[in-house]
This record gives C-alpha cells, structure tokens and sequence, in this order.
C-alpha cells in the first residue's frame, strides 16, 4: 500500500530524514516512535506530499508520489490525516467539516455528503454533536471529528501524528478507542504515538526513529520485551 524507497528529507542545510525504506501492506498497523526531532512528522508528512522528499521513491498504492499536483492530489486523495491539534475548521460546524472536502472534490451531492458524515459521526460516537461548532466540544470530541472528516474522503490509508498529545489524560482513552475500532475494522494506518498499550494491542510493526533514521523495528512483543539497539533500550527506559 505505500512503499518508501531510500527516501532522504533535507530542509535546507538539515538533514531530516536518511535512507528511509519502508513498506506498509494493506491493513497493516504501524506504530511510529522516537524522541523529539528524530524525524516521526517528517515521515508521514512527506506520504501525503505536506513535504516534499528530497531523494528516493515513495509509491501510495501504486502511485509514484510526484510533485506533480495532479498525483498529490490523486494520492491525498487516498490517505486521511489526523494531527496533534485537531486543525477543525473553527467557522463550520462539525458536519460541516466533514462534508465540505467530500463536495469540494469527490462532487457529491449534499445529501450523500451528509449521510456518510453522519454515518462516521455515529461510529466515532458523537452524531448527537453535529450541528455545534469546534469550540463548543472538548478536546477529545474534536478529534474524534477529526478523524470521520478523515474517513468522509474513503481513505485507504490513515496517517495519526500524535493523536493524543494535546489530550487531557481522561480523554485520550476515547480516542484510542476510536482508533483501535478502526484497526479492527482493517484500516492501514500509521501512527505516531507514545501510547504504547495501543501499541501492544493493535501494531503489527513497531518502528524506532532516532536522528532521522529507522534504528529498529518489530512486532510488539519483541521490540518491548528484546529491543535490540541501545538507543531503543534507552527511549523505551524514558517513556515506559
Ligand atoms: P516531535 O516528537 O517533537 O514531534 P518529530 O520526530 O516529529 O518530533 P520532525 O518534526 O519530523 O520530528 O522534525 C525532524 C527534524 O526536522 C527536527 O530537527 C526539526 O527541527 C526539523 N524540522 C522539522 N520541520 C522543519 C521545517 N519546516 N524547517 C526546518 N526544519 C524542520
Ligand atoms: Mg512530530
């Protein structure tokens, strides 16, 4: 579904990312993770061409990503986003925000547009908020709009940059929640996160970023339980 092939990220003199290599099979359940500044963003911003790469390949489902902006938009197209700060429309409402990128590009009607938003807004649990506006929702409830706006546009690959980072702790356990439920449902999905219990419960993959680089990766119970590099070893002591 997306393959990074030796994928090199400079912003200006910086080198952000070196020899990225990386391949994500349909329905596989990625958990990205490093210290600040190893390059996590970075990454899963340049899938969907929010950066530009500045050296190698990256293919999203067979589509050689290009800066050509007939294939970004062909690949955005593909992949939904959710960020660390929700980044709602504050001036729509929450059906709003989930229909205006659905009519913007895919020309559906309004009525089609609004019943697949309620329909994701009634499985991430908050239908009953549809009519308010961002700012009238806790934190936890914008993401969760966040993420059907995310999935109104059909994606088959959904991209999380730290979900729950900007969470008060009793709300991050909703959107988790919501995640994990997509997970089970087969979405591909990458996801930054230091929640590390999803981790265990829902990545097929962990990878380890430090300094740009992939250190390591494996599944969960290995990359916890065994991890190979001193680095990993000393990240995982730092969070866990
Ligand atoms: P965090 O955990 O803090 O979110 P991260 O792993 O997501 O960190 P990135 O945001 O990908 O890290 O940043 C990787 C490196 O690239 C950092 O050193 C950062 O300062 C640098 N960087 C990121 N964006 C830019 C930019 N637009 N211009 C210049 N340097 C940047
Ligand atoms: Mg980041």
């Amino acid at each position: 579904m997306i393959a990074m092939e030796h994928v090199d990220k400079w912003y200006g003199q910086y080198q952000a990312l070196t020899d990225i290599n990386l391949s994500v099979r349909a329905g596989e359940k990625i958990v990205l993770c490093g210290p600040s500044g190893s390059g996590k963003s970075t990454l899963i911003r340049c899938i969907n061409h929010l950066e530009s790469y500045s050296k190698g390949r990256i293919l999203v489902d067979g589509i050689p990503l290009t800066n050509d902006s007939k294939t970004i938009g062909a690949v955005r197209a593909e992949v939904g986003m959710v960020f660390q700060q929700f980044n709602l429309f504050p001036h729509l409402t929450v059906l709003e925000n989930c229909t205006l990128s659905p009519l913007n590009t895919r020309k559906q009607t309004k009525a089609q547009a609004e019943a697949t938003a309620r329909r994701l807004l009634d499985r991430v649990r908050i239908l009953d908020q549809a009519d308010k506006y961002p700012a009238q929702l806790s934190g936890g409830q914008q993401q969760r709009v966040a993420i059907a706006r995310a999935l109104c546009m059909e994606p088959k690959v959904m991209l999380f940059d730290e979900p729950t980072s900007a969470l008060d702790p009793e709300m991050v356990k909703e959107v988790l929640d919501v995640m994990v439920g997509l997970a089970n449902d087969g979405m591909t999905m990458i996801c930054v996160t230091h929640e590390m219990g999803f981790a265990r419960a829902v990545a097929d993959r962990v990878i380890f970023m430090a300094g740009g680089e992939i250190v390591e990766e494996g599944p969960p119970k290995q990359f916890f339980q065994n991890p190979k590099h001193e680095r990993t070893r000393a990240f995982l002591g730092d969070i866990l």
